[in-house]
């Protein structure tokens, strides 16, 4: 049983659009896995092997168990076969909350949206026991979904990551392979900047929910709702 798991498509896509939470959730002792479902292979920049060591190593830095699938790069779609590999995952490390990338609208690669669909409909199928009966069931507490940039419209919840963000950036330092063209570490340590702004605090991260969220005591978010 592990505390999250957290599914990326691309090796860097976890530490791009979660990063800083998941250095945040490790400091709070909390136990990761950190997947992804290729190794990058049609990427413009780093082989396969170049691209594991980096995840590694960035995983490594937070104490997180990295665990690399075997589905195409660039031929990403939301299949049952697809979901079935995403089940067996869930089965194995039984979270009880999963991260995905965003399932709907737009994205800056069409293989997030896949991964962040199969992931919702994994989360799902790995409680029915005629669903890869030979696997003992798992039902995780929830799902959330991480955000690119250009996804602010939908925030629902923002983390605090100022104290983590020393870490973040050696984690997003790790994947030297794909700094060739765009600094992503300085662009994404700017958006979350922005993000930051909006709750008074140096950086933050951004992340959705799928389903609506059930509250029984509301003084105990009231503190979270205020304006600034
Ligand atoms: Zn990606």
């Amino acid at each position: 049983m592990v505390d999250i798991l957290a599914f990326g498509t691309h090796p860097d896509d976890l530490e791009f659009g979660c990063g800083g939470i998941l250095a945040k959730m490790a400091n709070q002792k909390k136990s990761i896995v950190m997947v992804d479902l290729t190794v990058g292979e049609k990427s413009s920049h780093g082989t396969p092997s170049e691209r594991r060591k980096e995840g590694e190593a960035s995983a490594k830095l937070i104490g997180a168990k990295r665990v690399f699938l075997d589905f195409p790069d660039a031929e990403i779609y939301d299949t049952y076969e697809g979901r079935l590999k995403l089940v067996k995952v869930i089965r194995e490390y039984k979270p009880k909350l999963i991260l995905a990338p965003l399932w709907k609208g737009e994205s800056n690669h069409p293989d997030h949206l896949a991964c962040g669909m199969m992931a919702r409909a994994a989360c799902r199928y790995a409680r029915f026991s005629k669903i890869l009966p030979d696997l003992p069931t798992h039902r995780p507490e929830g799902i959330l979904h991480y955000l690119g940039y250009n996804h602010d419209g939908l925030i629902d919840f923002l983390i605090d990551i100022s104290d983590y963000a020393d870490t973040w950036k050696k984690m997003m330092e790790c994947f030297q392979t794909q700094m060739k063209t765009i600094n992503y570490i300085d662009w994404n340590l700017r958006h979350a900047s922005q993000l930051g702004v909006l709750i008074n605090k140096p950086y933050a991260q951004a992340l959705t929910k799928g389903n609506p969220v059930e509250i029984d005591d509301l003084l105990t978010i009231s503190k979270a709702t205020q304006e600034i």
